[in-house]
């Protein structure tokens, strides 16, 4: 079951201190919780965190000890057995949650010991751009309701770009190999020549586009040849970026 989590913590680049975390289910269960535990007394004086985040904090008679998180957090994720861990700038908020078990090695048994990053996927399809949060930024459940919706903008967009790789509309065996993924290369005459193969793949998605404008036919495939030919050529401009 995939878990879409977010956190709100206190970072002085030494420790992290949880402040809240909200996990979004695939299924739509949701659990929100804050920390009364965390440092209140520094967090106070965090400018920061003053203004953007607990402003947003339920009273603190709902906030909760730590070590009760602790145990409603592994319930939530272990609901099936078998949880897949999302986040957004996932890093800091993998430790957050690894903290609140101790050490990265007390994560209970069923519990990856890793968080998938809606990053690597933005990065991996070459899309730049996610809806924007209409409201409730900072706010972790808020921030995890978002996450899930990105991740969901990014698979559906992830599904066209398969469809129309393998239409038929398009008889092109360059495409055919998933050059989306491109991936970052030290040698840099091969990044080069990836961006330029990119580039090919583009060009010959735009020469179709522009038939079928001539053709005046309509095609079901027109709007998302657009979309892929946006994203291949961004990807193209991220892997010249990388040469
Ligand atoms: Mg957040």
């Amino acid at each position: 079951m995939k878990c879409f989590y977010d956190t709100e913590f206190h970072d002085d680049g030494n420790t992290i201190d949880l402040i809240s975390i909200a996990i979004v289910a695939e299924d739509g269960r949701e659990y929100y919780a804050v920390n009364a535990d965390a440092d209140w007394a520094r967090i106070a004086e965090h400018q920061w965190l003053m203004w953007n985040v607990v402003p947003q904090l339920p009273p603190m008679q709902d906030w909760k000890p730590k070590v009760q998180i602790r145990d409603e957090v592994a319930a939530f994720l272990l609901h099936d057995g078998h949880p897949e861990l999302w986040a957004d700038y996932a890093a800091y908020d993998h430790v957050a949650l690894a903290q609140l078990f101790g050490t990265m090695l007390h994560f209970p048994t069923g519990i990856p010991m890793y968080t998938n990053d809606l990053r690597s996927l933005l990065r991996w399809y070459g899309i730049e751009a996610l809806p924007s949060q209409k409201s409730g930024l900072h706010d972790a459940l808020e921030d995890a309701r978002h996450l899930r919706a990105s991740f969901e903008y990014v698979m559906q967009l992830a599904g066209r770009i398969r469809v129309v790789m393998g239409s038929p509309e398009i008889s092109v065996e360059k495409l055919a190999d998933s050059r989306l993924f491109v991936v970052p290369d030290p040698d840099h005459d091969i990044q080069k020549a990836k961006a330029r193969a990119l580039d090919e793949a583009a060009d010959v998605l735009r020469a179709r586009i522009r038939e079928i404008d001539q053709e005046r036919t309509g095609s079901w495939a027109r709007n998302d040849l657009v979309i892929v030919e946006k994203v291949i050529r961004s990807r193209a401009e991220a892997t010249r970026r990388e040469a």
